[in-house]
């Protein structure tokens, strides 16, 4: 019945209605299904971060960039994705229909927030709530179910915060604050002027960026070692041209003087060493642009992700790299984690 349901370009307006229905009802099932499986191929994706060889960071990314979700939908089905590894009966309550797609993806919220809120794991039995809670519910349903489940009210506002994208300009926001939150937008409004919460809450939010960027970009002030986990895919890459290292190698070609023996083991001792100096890390950054240097080599797509930069050793020193300029690269944790992956640096990604 399915087939025939399928593909019925214009004629639709020549069926029968008793046809109609049953179609309809066909390829609602079929929809599901279609999901349910769909999640379970996205599962495997996560599991094996398969799209991080294709320069991606993340699931959501993947899911916007390659098969066209919406930034709502990608993340509804990264969030049901996480809920089914979290919580392993909600794969079959999906596929059953039991468990709508936006309520596995708000069950995994719930859980996110209520173990930030307590700072531990959460226990099956609250598990097994919110499992109860979000069966054959509404969206609504389980929303007001959640305001009883979840333990406090930090996590119950955490799974009431949304973002709303109303036009192509426009996003709504909504979420709770703390008292003494309130105080602080008081203190801010005597001294900015900032009259709206819009604009207060953009000019925090520059604010903060400003210091986090600092904090990153220009770290050269400090001193602290940087311990980096050395890998690389293949030793030989190193060798070749370089297509992001462009300029900035310039240690690699310093002046050949007299040095004493003392000096000459100093400098073997630097190159060998997981620290990373200060002006290095400073050049490092303004090289990548503070943005991972990974790319995808056939198709020369470079991952677009910002956040969690990891000092890499191309070659990695556990197989005789050494702590160059021309060595060192930035790359974000998906790709620093799967780097070290292929060089077989024991680190284990399929947790
Ligand atoms: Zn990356």
């Amino acid at each position: 019945m399915f087939a025939v349901c399928l593909r019925m370009q214009r004629k639709y307006s020549k069926l029968e209605g008793y046809e109609i229905l049953t179609c309809v009802r066909a390829l609602a099932g079929q929809e599901r299904t279609l999901i349910a499986d769909l999640l379970e191929y996205l599962y495997e994706v996560e599991l094996r971060k398969l799209y991080a060889p294709l320069a991606y960071s993340s699931l959501h990314e993947f899911g916007v960039k390659e098969l066209g979700f919406t930034d709502a939908q990608s993340y509804e089905r990264t969030r049901a994705v996480a809920a089914m590894r979290k919580v392993p009966e909600v794969r079959d309550l999906i596929r059953s229909g039991e468990i709508s797609l936006t309520n596995a993806a708000q069950l995994n919220r719930a859980i996110e927030a209520e173990k930030r809120a307590l700072g531990e794991e959460v226990t099956n039995e609250f598990k097994a709530a919110l499992v109860e809670a979000a069966s054959g519910a509404t969206k609504r349903e389980f929303q007001g179910k959640l305001e009883v489940i979840l333990t406090n009210p930090e996590s119950r506002a955490a799974v009431r915060e949304k973002l709303t994208h109303r036009s192509a300009t426009r996003t709504g926001v909504q979420f709770e604050i703390a008292v003494t939150t309130e105080a602080k937008i008081k203190r801010v409004r005597e001294l900015v002027d900032a009259p709206t919460l819009e604009e207060l809450f953009d000019l925090a939010l520059d604010a903060l960026i400003a210091v986090e960027e600092k904090k990153r970009k220009y770290d050269s002030s400090s001193d602290q070692e940087l311990y980096v986990r050395g890998s690389s895919a293949s030793p030989a890459k190193v060798m070749g041209p370089d297509p992001v290292a462009g300029h900035g190698a310039e240690e690699e070609h310093e002046p050949k003087k007299k040095v004493s023996s003392e000096q000459s083991e100093r400098r073997t001792k630097q190159l060998t060493s997981r620290y990373v100096p200060a002006k290095y890390k400073t050049e490092i950054a303004k090289r990548s642009g503070s943005r991972c240097e990974f790319i995808d080599p056939l198709t020369m797509r470079r991952c677009a992700s910002r956040s969690h930069l990891q000092i890499d050793h191309k070659w990695p020193l556990a197989l005789g790299g050494k702590t160059t300029l021309q060595n060192l690269r930035h790359l974000c944790g998906t790709h620093n984690r799967m780097e070290a992956e292929r060089a077989g640096l024991g680190v284990n990604i399929k947790n």
